[in-house]
């Protein structure tokens, strides 16, 4: 044993919530300490990168109450989505405008938030620890890879979808395979974007162009969620074959697709566990669950699920409650477990319901989407939805 350190809060797991998670509870004057084995160097202004994640304003506000420094990693905050049915005749339009918001949400690559989180977090100084986790004794005494033992009241898995925190628990987890990967590649047309996200169901599997950069840039990320055996031939073929299938998918307002590159696989698959907490520990983010990527809320979730954690610790404190107390984690249990797993179903259905191929099926789904379009106030509450 090298080390013995005791914290009062233990933070697992480096990714977006480990980062914020830490920071919020640094700020709010925990004692926390985080487990980051992962580096996030990067280059901020290198090669446009196809992993991105859609944050909704209120996970941009979350970011700007950590101080994100906007200025210096490149996003773009969009002000219109598409959205089209190939099988429909029918196309809906959100605008930020239509809503009175300055935009329906922010895009950026993954690697440059984390990257970003991480300068913000680092510099207030809190204790990181650069080894995984690697063993959890029976009184939960968390032991790291160097032989480092920490000592927390509460320890929070914020270690991913795979998390290993969780699996030394006895948090069981529903997980359903949707058989569909999504091939994430970006996208270089000849018309520059105008912040315009546009998603297409196309034979029913959703495809979505989410712009890069400033109005002017002409880049996206294209998160194509299929079958995995289609993905995996279309991330086989050469890039002239797939900018070729691409283009006869592609809304005409879109251009000419001209470049693709940084093509990726990751296979869907919706997991939730079927409680939060286990003595003292607690799962957030991916931990806890994961869902289609359709609607672009994964992460936002779990950012959600943050700010809630960082609310009841603090009502903990308050009343002089232990932090691990079943009373407190119990809370956040019951305000998170039914959104998530409302918003998870929800995917699920949808996906379902876009995948169906009867023809009688496309034409009550075409009539939905005219109906749709046709009632502002279910639009605009839909909006409302998709960016709380
Ligand atoms: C194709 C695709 C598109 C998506 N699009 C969106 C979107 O538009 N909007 C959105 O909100 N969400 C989206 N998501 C979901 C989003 O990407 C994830 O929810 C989010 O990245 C998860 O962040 P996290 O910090 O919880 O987990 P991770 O990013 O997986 O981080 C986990 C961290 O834990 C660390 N770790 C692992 N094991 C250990 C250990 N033993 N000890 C210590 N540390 C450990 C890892 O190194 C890693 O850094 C998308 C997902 C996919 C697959």
């Amino acid at each position: 044993m090298k080390h013995r350190n005791a914290h009062e809060v233990i933070v697992v797991g480096g990714g977006a919530a480990g980062l914020m998670q830490a920071g919020l509870l640094s700020d709010h004057g925990f004692d926390v300490a985080l487990v980051a084995p992962n580096d996030v160097e990067v280059n901020a202004q290198g090669p446009w990168r196809a992993r991105t994640v859609a944050l909704t304003p209120s996970s941009v506000a979350l970011l700007d109450q950590l101080g994100f420094d906007w200025e210096h990693w490149r996003h773009c905050r969009y002000r219109t989505v598409g959205i089209e049915d190939a099988d429909a005749p029918v196309r809906l339009r959100f605008s930020a405008a239509e809503l009175g918001h300055d935009f329906l949400g922010v895009l950026i690559e993954l690697q440059l938030l984390n990257a970003g989180l991480a300068k913000c977090v680092y510099a207030r100084g809190l204790p990181v620890y650069r080894y995984p986790a690697f063993h959890l004794h029976a009184d939960r005494r968390l032991e790291l890879g160097d032989g480092t033992v920490l000592e927390g009241q509460l320890l929070i898995a914020t270690d991913g979808a795979q998390s290993w925190l969780r699996q030394q628990t006895d948090i069981h987890q529903s997980i359903l395979d949707y058989g569909q990967s999504a091939l994430v590649a970006v996208v270089e047309t000849n018309r520059p974007h105008q912040a315009r996200a546009w998603q297409k169901f196309s034979d029913g599997y959703p495809l979505a162009f989410l712009p890069l950069g400033n109005a002017e840039s002409c880049a996206y990320a294209v998160v194509w969620s299929l079958p995995t055996p289609r993905a995996q031939a279309l991330l086989q073929s050469s890039p002239a074959a797939f900018l070729l299938v691409l283009q006869r998918h592609m809304a005409d307002e879109l251009g000419q697709a001209v470049a693709v590159y940084d093509q990726e696989l990751y296979p869907l698959v919706a997991r939730h566990a079927l409680r939060y907490y286990d003595g003292n520990v607690v799962l957030v983010g991916d931990s806890a669950h994961t869902i289609h990527p359709l609607a672009g809320q994964g992460l936002n979730l779990g950012l959600t699920d943050i700010r809630v954690l960082v609310e009841e610790l603090m009502r903990a404190r308050r009343r002089g409650l232990s932090l691990q107390h079943s009373s407190v984690l119990g809370r956040y249990q019951r305000r998170r477990r039914g959104d998530n797993a409302l918003m998870q179903g929800s995917m699920t259905i949808l996906q379902r319901l876009m995948a169906e191929h009867q023809p009688l099926w496309s034409i009550v789904r075409g009539q939905g989407w005219a109906w749709i379009e046709r009632q502002p106030w279910l639009k605009g509450w839909m909006a409302e939805w998709a960016v709380r």
